[in-house]
């Protein structure tokens, strides 16, 4: 079987140098391994993708010569698979609802800071500090029909007692030069959220049930997603489905050191075209090799 590589983006913006590193390293990896390479367009937020970052995102590729195949797999097409992935997990009694509002968690926060520091995520964003996973059967039910906003977390004590350990063997590197048999943290997350009234899937759980459907065999993406990696095994463990091949590379910065980001237009792919760049310029300012004949 030929391996699978894919491209994830959000259409939450215009795709920038490091997005144009990332695609073109996941398509010369698969054209010189024999492999496939698919296009996902992660658009499960409907407050912050657009249909016009989508049609640039394609635009933008098919410039820097990438071709994928379609159909190109939509996420917002598919809630139907992520809601049978949390009733299974529900089924196994790991998913708990929280009712917070981020005001409550903040204030809810600041009050255990006062005492000391409150642990932070991989990402910086502190922990959940409620108690939402003591409210009654009857308690949920009654919030939830008044119609209260919700958070669907996962019950990180529980789904670790499940799991036990997990790990992966790295093939890039990580933020912190981490490589080969890497040990999963996913209690770093705590009780992350899965999903949420308005949006019934999560970043975390969309990209573990995709991969798996789609069959992809090897996830190169930005080292800022490595630690990301300890939920998917988590989540893939207790879904029973396959985990692929990681390699977390690099991140390409702006000249002066800043991780890009979408609204950075002296990086952005339209920009660096509009100034006359050509997809040959783009790879050698990300440091890749000619492409492939
Ligand atoms: N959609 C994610 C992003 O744009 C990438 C997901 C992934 O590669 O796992 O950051």
């Amino acid at each position: 079987m030929p391996p699978v590589f894919r491209f994830a983006p959000s259409p939450n913006g215009y795709l920038h140098l490091g997005h144009a590193y990332s695609a073109l390293l996941n398509f010369d990896l698969a054209r010189r391994k024999g492999g496939r390479f698919l296009l996902r367009i992660e658009d499960i937020d409907a407050t912050r993708c657009r249909p016009e970052f989508e049609a640039a995102i394609y635009q933008d590729l098919a410039w820097l010569g990438i071709s994928w195949e379609t159909p190109v797999r939509r996420q917002s097409e598919y809630f139907a698979n992520y809601r049978d992935a949390l009733e299974k997990l529900a089924g196994l009694g790991l998913i708990y609802p929280s009712f917070e509002s981020r005001a409550e968690i903040a204030r809810l926060v600041a009050q255990r800071e006062t005492e000391a520091p409150w642990p932070r995520d991989p990402d910086g964003a502190a922990l959940y500090p409620g108690a939402a996973k003591l409210l009654s059967p009857d308690q949920r039910e009654e919030l939830i029909g008044q119609g209260a906003p919700y958070a669907l977390r996962l019950d990180m004590a529980a789904a670790l007692a499940r799991a036990g350990e997990l790990g992966w063997k790295e093939h890039g590197e990580g933020p912190d030069g981490e490589t080969g048999s890497v040990t999963g943290r996913p209690e770093a997350w705590g009780d992350v959220i899965l999903a949420r009234k308005e949006t019934p899937t999560s970043y975390h759980l969309s990209v573990v049930i995709d991969d798996a459907l789609q069959g992809v065999t090897d996830v190169v993406r930005g080292q800022d997603l490595f630690w990301s990696t300890s939920v998917h095994l988590l989540l893939q463990h207790l879904l029973g489905i396959p985990q692929p091949a990681y390699r977390h590379h690099r991140l390409v910065a702006d000249s002066s050191g800043q991780k890009l980001s979408k609204s950075t237009d002296a990086t952005g792919l339209r920009e660096l075209r509009r100034q006359g760049a050509t997809p040959a310029d783009i790879r050698r300012l990300v440091d890749l090799p000619e492409r492939l004949p």
